[in-house]
């Protein structure tokens, strides 16, 4: 009876201050795992799996012999239109099959890629892939066997191997490792540090968002970039040091979730609000090293339709002054065949990771998008090129500050 008069309260409440319509995270917006573990639905050797960190599929049936529709739903809602989809397929004999894949609440924003190992991934090509009836709907010829065929929106870069390459960057005499905070599921969230000990600080934030790997792809090359052994990574690591946070919200990663933690919320709209436990380690985790330390940048990186940098207007006042533009230039002239695309049409008010640290800190803070289809060898490219100019910039300035 407490328990309903509560709900009921908690209810009204939420009608009165209109959360219901925000994205307010409450206990009862927790979201689910992936609904089924291994499934045969038509009897005939076919097996869609989900036994893996990363699977999203909510649901699968056959419509013919050889034909299936598998369904994916989003964690929660409403969310952003950016359907994830993992799975594994068998057969007991090798064969061809039609896998009609249906997105409820979403479009296919993603070409599926499949895989033999969960690491070296291939995008289906238009052979044996094409648009189905309406945009949510995608349908799939998979050449099935004895040995699992992994399916996925994008090339999984999962938990396991972010914390694998955590660990081996850690070996390196002037990178340090580290744990802080919970999420939702009790996880620690991972940290490193590079540098030789300068109290002069770049942050580097990655994988708000569960599907977006190109993201992560673009982090470690830009990190491998600055921690790697050319003179200009050692010139800057005597001047700068480096905190990363390269998985903010594994839990989601590790759902298979379309957008959101495991407490059903965007976390890149939670940045000041701290409502999630992961939003709240990471800026608790920030803000401790701005009391020791003086920060020069936040970079953080995702992934959306194109390469874009979504920066703060440079009318906007921040130290160090022209950093962005000098920047953003600077990558432009290195790669004359790519157009480097910027957009400082943020809004200010939207509580993304970037507006935050712009607003608290003072410095400049970047959005560093990477698009879902980015040709990969370019996102190398481009990564390790942005670090290196990233570098030289900071490393000029600095040097302009001194007396
Ligand atoms: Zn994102």
């Amino acid at each position: 009876m407490d328990l309903l008069r509560f709900f009921c309260g908690a209810l009204l409440a939420a009608l009165f201050s209109g959360s219901l319509t925000a994205a307010a995270p409450t206990a009862a917006a927790r979201t689910a795992p992936p609904t089924f573990a291994q499934r045969e639905p038509g009897g005939d050797g076919v097996v869609f799996d989900t036994r893996f960190a990363g699977a999203r599929l909510d649901e699968c049936r056959a419509d013919a012999p050889g034909e299936y529709t598998v369904v994916v739903r989003p964690e929660n809602r409403p969310i952003n239109d950016s359907a994830w989809f993992a799975f594994k397929v068998s057969a007991a004999t090798a064969r061809t099959i039609t896998v009609r894949l249906q997105v409820e609440g979403g479009a296919m924003r993603y070409l599926p890629k499949i895989s033999s190992d969960g690491l070296a991934w291939f995008p289906l090509p238009a052979e044996a892939y094409a648009r189905g009836a309406n945009a949510g709907e995608g349908i799939l010829l998979l050449e099935v066997g004895p040995a699992p065929l992994w399916i996925a929106a994008q090339e999984m870069v999962s938990t396991e191997r972010l914390t694998a390459w955590v660990r081996t960057l850690e070996r390196l005499p002037y990178v340090t490792r580290g744990e802080f905070g919970r999420t939702h599921l009790g996880q620690p969230l991972q940290k490193l540090e590079i540098g030789t000990g300068a109290k002069h600080y770049v942050v580097v934030f990655g994988r708000q968002h569960p599907p977006e790997t190109t993201g992560s792809l673009a982090l470690m090359r830009f990190v491998e970039t600055v921690a790697g052994n050319s003179d200009l990574a050692r010139s800057f690591r005597r001047e700068f040091s480096v905190l990363v946070v390269p998985l903010i919200n594994p839990d989601g990663v590790d759902r298979g979730h379309w957008r959101h933690n495991v407490g059903g919320v965007d976390t890149n709209r939670d940045w000041g609000r701290f409502t999630q436990p992961e939003t709240r380690a990471v800026g608790d985790e920030v803000t401790a090293l701005a009391q020791s330390a003086r920060l020069w940048l936040h970079l953080d990186f995702h992934s959306t339709k194109t390469d874009v940098f979504y920066t703060q207007p440079d009318t906007k006042p921040a130290k160090p002054a022209g950093f962005t533009k000098a920047w953003l230039e600077a990558l432009q002239e290195r790669l004359p065949a790519y157009t480097v695309k910027r957009s400082s049409t943020t809004t200010p008010t939207l509580t993304t990771s970037h507006n935050w640290a712009h607003a608290t800190f003072g410095i400049p803070a970047i959005t560093y998008e990477i698009g879902d289809d980015t040709d990969r060898a370019l996102l190398q490219q481009i990564a390790g090129a942005a670090a290196e100019e990233m570098m030289k910039k900071l490393l000029a300035l600095k040097a302009a500050e001194q007396p």
